[in-house]
């Protein structure tokens, strides 16, 4: 039986879904204003490899990720390359892509633009002022979080200790009823991208693209909602107001599983410090495969620290698993039954994928020594495909649902 953690109660709890036998699953995406880091890695490998493990438990997936193609960021390096906001969205994306299609992480089965979905934002925007959640002052209209009393809940939090801590939404504090009111529509300055609405020329506030997004896509509630832990507060948060005071149903996502942060010897990584590791750079120097080893030999949801010469120690763990599960067929996917013991009950609990890679690095052992038969080798293979190792071939379709194996949902 799955059991997950949920930073909504920060309990682990049995997995159960809103509809039986499918999962709604929404993972933010990137703001595509630079290429793809190491951190961006280990949570879409992280969550790729989730995604293929309740595909295996018969659960047919849908996966969606957002791009965040309409923001500061994305303004500013338009302004300093005086190029278009879409020729940088479509250069960047197409890299980040292509990263992760090298590290086997299957595409989502929606892809969606924020600027695609204006309308609807317009839409949702106009609803929460008319249900008296929002509020417009001069063209920019504030969610008032005072007005949704489970604020703070996924964080665990006070409005009054949330309102001490860092908050990147804090713009145009003057305008504000509450500290924490954040923006579902900001007026925009001449020369930046804009759009008509009944509150002036303006653009969408960063979390309600996510909220409208996910809505769009996966319906009113969803199971799970994945992103990194820097994105529990505001983003997160605002996300879940923003959702339950729209469809007035709770809760808008059941489980809410973040990773850990990435760091680079022992420091926190991150744009502003300029330590950023490229996984282009990277995969320039070692196999896809190993690095996808790499970002799954730490738990999701723990801060890896990434070290000079870590890469280069994992390729003996690496070839000792290939040599174990190298064998000629056609690729399939792999359903539970297949996978050894130890694999299922490890990621079954809060999805510990360093312990299963352990329980693998065991059976290939007793594959190579000799001393294992058809069924174990064919174990180990289905445990390794299962994270996204497949070394017959690259299993699966990319795009709808992701189905499970002819043996159908258990
Ligand atoms: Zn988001």
């Amino acid at each position: 039986m799955l059991r997950l953690y949920s930073s909504l109660g920060r309990a682990v709890l049995p997995f159960r879904t809103v509809a039986p036998g499918e999962v709604r699953m929404y993972v933010c995406g990137v703001t595509p204003y630079d290429v793809t880091h190491l951190g961006h890695a280990f949570s879409y490998v992280q969550f790729d490899a989730l995604r293929r493990y309740l595909t295996a438990l018969g659960y047919r997936v849908r996966y969606v990720q957002n791009v965040t193609d309409i923001d500061d960021d994305m303004i500013a390096v338009s302004r300093r390359e005086g190029r278009p906001i879409a020729a940088i969205r479509d250069e960047n994306d197409r890299l980040f892509r292509a990263d992760l299609d090298a590290l086997n992480v299957l595409r989502p089965t929606a892809y969606p633009y924020a600027t695609d979905h204006i309308p609807q934002i317009v839409e949702a925007t106009a609803k929460l002022i008319e249900r008296g959640y929002a509020y417009e002052v001069e063209g920019d209209v504030f969610f008032s979080v005072e007005r949704f009393p489970r604020y703070g809940a996924l964080n665990g939090a006070s409005l009054e200790e949330l309102a001490r801590r860092e908050n990147p939404e804090a713009k145009k504090a003057w305008k504000r009823r509450h500290p924490l009111d954040f923006l579902l529509w900001q007026r925009t300055e001449p020369g930046e991208p804009s759009w008509p609405s009944p509150w002036g020329a303006g653009r969408p506030g960063w979390s309600i693209e996510c909220t409208v997004m996910s809505i769009a896509h996966l319906g009113e509630q969803i199971d799970i909602h994945g992103g990194g832990r820097d994105l529990l507060f505001p983003h997160h948060e605002n996300e879940i107001a923003q959702a339950e005071s729209l469809t007035g149903r709770s809760p808008f996502c059941t489980f809410w599983l973040h990773n850990g942060m990435l760091r680079l010897e022992g420091v926190k990584m991150s744009k502003s410090l300029g330590n950023l590791v490229l996984v282009r750079d990277l995969l320039q120097k070692v196999p896809p495969a190993h690095l996808r080893l790499y970002l799954l030999s730490f738990h999701y949801r723990s801060d890896p620290d990434f070290r000079a010469g870590d890469l280069e120690r994992l390729v003996e763990r690496y070839e000792r698993l290939r040599a174990a599960a190298a064998e000629p067929g056609p690729p399939r996917w792999p359903a539970a039954d297949d996978l050894p013991t130890a694999v299922r009950d490890t990621l079954d609990d809060d999805f510990d994928v360093p312990r299963a890679l352990e329980a693998l690095d065991a059976l290939a052992g007793r594959v190579l020594s000799g001393a294992a038969g058809s069924t174990e080798r064919a174990a180990l293979r289905a445990g390794l495909a299962v994270l996204g190792f497949d070394f017959a071939g690259a299993p699966g379709p990319a795009t709808g649902w992701l189905e499970p194996g002819p043996a159908g949902p258990k």
